[in-house]
């Protein structure tokens, strides 16, 4: 397919967030009656799926101490829920097990839930919450755990299943897909809205909006649209961090076991709910080896080959390269046998699972803002970012409320992630978790 010279509306990136936006771009059109004509071209240097959407664990989880993260999620959770079939999504739940210092931070985002009706049960106390999770599985024995936030929406999808539905549910509509089309720079008018995008392929001509998604390639188009690269923040305590890299990236460690995944269902044989798991009794590996004695954490879903999960992820710094992407499957070192320990720590079914750990394409890097919560804003008078700080995957609904902004509406559900917070002070408050997107 030929890139056109021009397009009303261009998107660049097809992970989860860029072909959301021209889905739901589309049909807001067509229900204002401006579908005809309103041709929406997403871009993408490589195709649909080929970022961090098409690796990511694919857990959907309302899990968020931050009030608007929360409320946004609510949201997410309602697209996921829509059309399960196309979205490939499997709404079997999500809980969240916490140590003692979690349990406030658990009860806070439980008592939100239930504010907004998204539906949850909050078990606290070592002892109820061994109760419910043995319920659920009979061989759990996991120590260190004093709360527990069962949330009834949510679950997991997967990845690339899932863009590729997107991606067809796109191609039905108003929308049209080109791949390997690399975004190079772009043309500005006087006031410094987008004219043109200079691609791989020719230069595109923009006549109403531009909608940027690029996932971990958030640097680069940052630059490409001549933003700061360091920013002050100022906190809701009046301080003021000069000179903060807008963008670190952090490598996410994931891995599999390749196991009969029916191993990890529930009694009756269904598909569990997803697992994350904190705690900070002393992790040791099958073989006697002490892993840590401090906070430690993990998640973990039945996939389609095995159990899936992950932990922490490392730091990595403010430059990578980062074509191709997922670098390599290089997790640290220590991963495996962590990760392993902590499955074998949760459920005895799990003991000795660590040799059919497998090496495979999950893990990958995240581009993380200045205060780790996603930016959604207007970056230029024309142009719309989607940043969302490697939080996004589930986050298929901030596309409906992209499309709805774009065609001149306001959201509330977007408005607590524009880019002034750093300057204003507004900004997410922090949890007590020891992972940067919690
Ligand atoms: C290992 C891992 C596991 C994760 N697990 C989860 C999870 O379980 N749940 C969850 O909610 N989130 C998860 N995430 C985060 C989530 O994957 C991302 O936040 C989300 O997928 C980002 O979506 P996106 O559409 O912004 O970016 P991407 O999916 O990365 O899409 C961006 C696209 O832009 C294209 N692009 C980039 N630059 C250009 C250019 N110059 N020109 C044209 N095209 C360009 C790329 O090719 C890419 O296809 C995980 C992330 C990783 C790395």
């Amino acid at each position: 397919m030929t890139l056109p010279a021009s397009t009303p509306y261009l998107v660049i990136g097809a992970g989860i967030h860029g072909l959301s936006t021209a889905y739901h771009l589309a049909k807001e059109l067509e229900a204002r009656g401006l579908g005809a004509g309103s041709d929406i071209v997403v871009v993408d240097k490589h195709s649909p799926g080929a970022g961090a959407s098409g690796i990511a664990c694919g857990v959907v989880r309302n899990n968020y101490f931050q009030p608007a993260m929360s409320e946004l999620m609510q949201a997410c959770v309602e697209v996921w829920e829509s059309d399960p079939a196309a979205y490939r999504y499997h709404g079997v739940g999500y809980v969240a097990l916490g140590a003692a210092c979690q349990e406030s931070d658990l009860a806070a985002t439980f008592e939100r839930q239930e504010r907004i009706g998204y539906r949850s049960e909050l078990i606290v106390g070592e002892r109820a919450v061994a109760e419910h999770m043995k319920e659920l599985f009979p061989d759990w024995r996991a120590r260190g755990v004093t709360a527990c936030l069962h949330e009834h929406q949510g679950g997991f999808a997967y990845n690339v299943d899932s863009i590729m539905g997107l991606a067809t549910k796109c191609e039905q509509s108003w929308v049209r897909i080109h791949s390997g089309v690399e975004v190079k720079a772009f043309e500005f008018a006087a006031d410094g809205s987008i004219v043109a995008a200079i691609t791989s392929q020719g230069t595109i001509a923009v006549g109403e909006q531009v909608v940027i998604a690029p996932g971990p390639w958030a640097k680069q188009l940052w630059a490409m649209l001549e933003l700061p690269q360091a920013i002050d923040v100022h906190t809701p305590t009046g301080e003021m961090i000069e000179g903060r890299p807008m963008w670190t990236y952090w490598n996410l460690q994931e891995g599999e076991i390749r196991v009969e995944p029916k191993l990890f269902s529930l009694p009756d044989g269904s598909m569990p709910p997803v697992i994350h798991l904190d705690s900070d009794a002393p992790l040791v590996t099958d073989d006697g080896k002490l892993v840590t004695d401090e906070l430690w954490g993990v998640y973990f879903k039945q996939d389609k080959h095995g159990v899936q999960g992950g932990a922490s992820p490392l730091e990595v710094g403010t430059e990578l390269e980062l074509d191709p992407y997922p670098q390599t499957t290089d997790v640290d070192p220590d991963f495996p046998d962590m990760w392993c320990a902590a499955l074998s720590h949760a459920m005895s079914r799990f003991e000795g699972c660590r040799p059919l750990y497998k090496l495979a394409r999950s893990g990958g890097v995240g581009a993380f803002t200045a205060d780790n919560f996603p930016v959604f804003d207007y970056v230029k008078p024309n142009a719309y970012g989607i940043f969302d700080s490697n939080h996004g995957y589930k986050m298929i609904g901030v596309g409906r409320e992209v499309a709805k902004v774009v065609c001149g509406d306001h959201s509330s559900l977007l408005h607590p992630f524009r880019f002034e917070r750093f300057e204003t002070g507004d900004l997410h408050p922090a949890s007590s978790s020891p992972y940067p997107w919690s």
